[in-house]
């Protein structure tokens, strides 16, 4: 016999992981297939080279779910300031402050694996959901209200509804016939793991030069993440340098307060793209996190808006199955995608504008980008929107980011 689960959901990352987190002790049965069980975590070992800057509402989500502890017991490092700049002589500049919303933050910096592990810890804890994993996807047959995914050992899984949170290049999206929009930018992005001079930090910075922004995430103690984003000719270059002449082009590129930096820990090159899928939802199936959109990493908006896609998902699954209504059919799951795709485009689309307007040396547009950053400066109400934006806390929020439970008693 295949097991049969109601929700097949592919993919273990931050958002597939988010959510099984978010269907535990419901009355569903949920499968959670994943290719690799992320490495244990140890406090000695050095920092990830993949981090994200989660906002509040990620935060929210996470700690509605019961996550939170996971992460903060393990390593985090949260900021309370943020600031854009220009690296030309107009020294226009904007600086952020928790303060100026009465918060205690604006968001955390922390280990993608650190997010998977307290994740998948969780998951542990629910009668409801099992984790599949290791597990090697093989084929994968799309057939609505009973899809079947074929592991690399043979077995064989069926869900009623499948769901893809298996990133970018989502084979479940592909077995749909779900197509996408996409182009790839002209623009790669090098994460470099690094020990500085300074102690702990409580800001993220960005600075802006025509060929891309160079920034800086604060990570625990002296540790810190630097992104260089650039061409993708010169970070190839940048790659196949050994450490001293790295880290000497790091000093010579980066601004002076990014201080000393005693050793770079680590250093990978990822290619940037954007991609849109054409459906969020078809009969039987649910797109969600990276599998449904890929936006420019410059704001660290992507998987703050694919946690946010798991809480409306399992919202929707929830409300359904409480009312009688079949959750898998697709008029059903279209609550989902008028529920998160037209946030998810206004990101991508304020992501782009960010990459065309702060990218490149032209003047009418460098003037414009001074005023907007003198403006952003000087506009309270509207500063302050766009740090409740950045947190996540703009718009219509599922009920998991504004803190309630979607499984009552
Ligand atoms: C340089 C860079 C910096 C970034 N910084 C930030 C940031 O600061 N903040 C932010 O919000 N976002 C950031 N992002 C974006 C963020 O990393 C992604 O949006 C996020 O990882 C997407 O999560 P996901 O779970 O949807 O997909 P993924 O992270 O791609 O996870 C997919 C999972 O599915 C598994 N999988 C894939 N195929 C299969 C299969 N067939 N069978 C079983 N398992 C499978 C994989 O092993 C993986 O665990 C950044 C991205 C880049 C490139």
């Amino acid at each position: 016999m295949k097991p049969r689960y109601d929700i097949l959901i592919v993919g273990g990352g931050m958002v597939g992981a988010t959510l099984a987190c978010a269907l535990g002790d419901s009355p569903l049965s949920v499968g959670l297939i994943e290719h690799d069980f992320p490495q244990a975590y140890e406090p000695q070992q050095p920092h990830d080279l993949r981090v994200s800057a989660l906002s509040a509402a990620s935060r929210t989500i996470l700690q509605t779910l019961g996550v939170w502890e996971g992460i903060s017991s393990r390593r985090l490092c949260p900021y309370r300031r943020m600031k854009v700049w220009e690296s030309d002589e107009s020294r226009a500049a904007t600086e952020f402050h928790s303060d100026e919303i009465g918060a205690s933050e604006l968001g955390h910096i922390v280990e993608n694996r650190v997010v998977q592990l307290a994740l998948l810890e969780r998951i542990r804890g629910f009668a409801n959901v099992d984790l599949i994993c290791p597990a090697r996807t093989e084929h994968i047959e799309y057939a609505p209200g009973s899809s079947l995914v074929r592991l690399a050992d043979g077995r064989e899984v069926l869900g009623r509804l499948l769901v893809a949170a298996d990133g970018g290049q989502s084979r479940v999206r592909q077995a749909a016939g779900i197509g996408v929009t996409q182009w790839d930018y002209d623009q790669h992005a090098l994460v470099a793991s690094v020990q500085t001079d300074y102690g702990q930090q409580d800001i993220t910075w960005q600075q802006f030069t025509p060929t891309g922004p160079l920034a800086f995430l604060p990570l625990g103690g002296n540790h810190a993440s630097l992104v260089w984003y650039d061409k993708p000719d010169t970070l190839k270059a940048l790659m196949t340098l050994d450490d001293t002449a790295f880290l000497q082009r790091v000093q010579d590129s980066f601004p002076a307060c990014l201080g000393q930096i005693d050793a770079v820990l680590g250093r990978g090159s990822f290619p940037l793209r954007r991609q849109h899928a054409q459906r969020y939802v078809a009969e039987g199936v649910a797109l969600v996190g990276d599998a449904a959109h890929m936006i420019h990493p410059l704001a660290g908006q992507g998987v703050n808006i694919g946690l946010l896609d798991a809480a409306a998902l399992a919202e929707v699954i929830i409300e359904a199955q409480a009312l009688g209504e079949a959750f898998v059919a697709v008029e059903v799951l279209a609550r989902y995608e008028r529920a998160r795709r037209a946030h998810n485009l206004m990101m991508m689309q304020l992501m782009d504008s960010f990459y065309r307007v702060f990218s490149n040396s032209n003047l009418p547009l460098k003037l414009l980008r001074n005023l907007g950053l003198g403006l952003a400066e000087r506009l309270g109400p509207a500063k302050r929107k766009v740090i409740r934006m950045a947190m996540g806390l703009e718009g219509k929020l599922p009920a998991l980011a504004r803190g309630e439970p979607v499984i009552r008693e």
